[in-house]
């Protein structure tokens, strides 16, 4: 597990050792800013019979417990494909109710809450008003105000902002990653781990989605053909996902490669998706996007901070 958020992990830990840390809490940000992670970090942390600088001993009963994913006390639900419903929160309203048997507390993590239903929300609504003693609730969300507001208000929230660059290139470096591709990761990432790592890992096709994004920026001046081919083999890599966030990560990707050769105008680009969008057909929106990165590629990205972050 790459832990991150430092400061937060730290405070909430003290908070915690303390007794005045929140029975309820909201962890939201981006996609891929490490909430879930967080959240299970947390849980160590918490349970941890010795733990150590905003982090568990990873020795200790609990400790183990929680790595093999053998903590009968705590229960996770939801993740990116499914939203969760209202079976799942009953379970989780049940599981709360039940005296820990060898954490110090009942806790249940409720990933991306913010995409469940909401009558989902609302059977949730309920557990919140009334926590139970030795329990605890952690629910991740990517907007806090997609949440209903009665849930907003019965819990503390903390928002999760990119990680430095730095951090990111210090994790690299403590997983031996080599020398020379650390600042690319690290560039790559724009601060949010899971560009980079998936669970715990680096990506395995991580490698190869860069050496893509080199192959379209470095044709932006070639003949269109080429560059059409370039951009066509990264909408394929992205085939799983929505042509929309095909391009997202597209235009992310071009902007943190190395070389100034080419600049991209994202609010042009972006005009020229909404357009292209319209067409409904893949091999149109290809044909707009390839026109739109080379002929913006002159021009210099007045919005790149923006559309980076959008
Ligand atoms: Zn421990």
């Amino acid at each position: 597990m790459v832990l991150f958020h430092t400061t937060l992990r730290r405070k909430l830990a003290e908070d915690f050792r303390e007794g005045r840390a929140p029975q309820s809490i909201c962890l939201w940000g981006p996609h891929g800013v490490g909430k879930h992670t967080l959240a299970l970090g947390l849980a160590q942390i918490f349970s941890c019979e010795k733990p150590i600088e905003g982090k568990g001993c990873d020795e200790c009963r609990n400790c183990r417990a929680l790595h093999h994913s053998q903590a009968p006390d705590l229960m996770v639900i939801g993740d990116d494909e499914d939203a969760i419903g209202i079976e799942e929160v009953r379970t989780v309203r049940d599981h709360l109710t039940r005296s820990p048997l060898s954490l110090p507390f009942s806790l249940a993590i409720l990933s991306n809450m913010d995409a469940a239903s909401i009558q989902a929300q609302q059977a949730f609504l309920k557990t919140l008003e009334e926590p139970r003693p030795h329990s605890m609730i952690i629910l991740t969300a990517t907007a806090f105000s997609n949440l209903l507001p009665t849930i907003q208000s019965r819990v503390t929230s903390y928002r999760l902002t990119p990680v430095p660059l730095s951090d990111i290139a210090e994790a690299l470096r403590a997983q031996h990653c080599r020398a020379h591709v650390i600042d690319v990761y690290a560039r790559f990432s724009l601060g949010i781990p899971g560009r980079i790592w998936q669970q715990g890992n680096l990506r395995d096709d991580l490698d190869e989605e860069i050496d893509l994004l080199r192959g379209v920026k470095d044709s932006v001046h070639a003949p269109y053909w080429k560059a059409r081919k370039a951009v066509d083999t990264y909408f394929l890599f992205q085939k799983e996902h929505t042509a929309h966030y095909a391009l997202e990560r597209l235009l992310q990707g071009l902007f943190t490669l190395d070389d100034t050769r080419c600049s991209f105008d994202g609010q042009l680009m972006l005009k020229v998706f909404r357009n292209a969008q319209h067409f409904g057909n893949r091999e149109l929106i290809i044909d707009a996007i390839t026109l739109g990165i080379c002929y913006t590629s002159q021009r210099l990205g007045e919005n790149r901070k923006q559309l980076m972050h959008a």
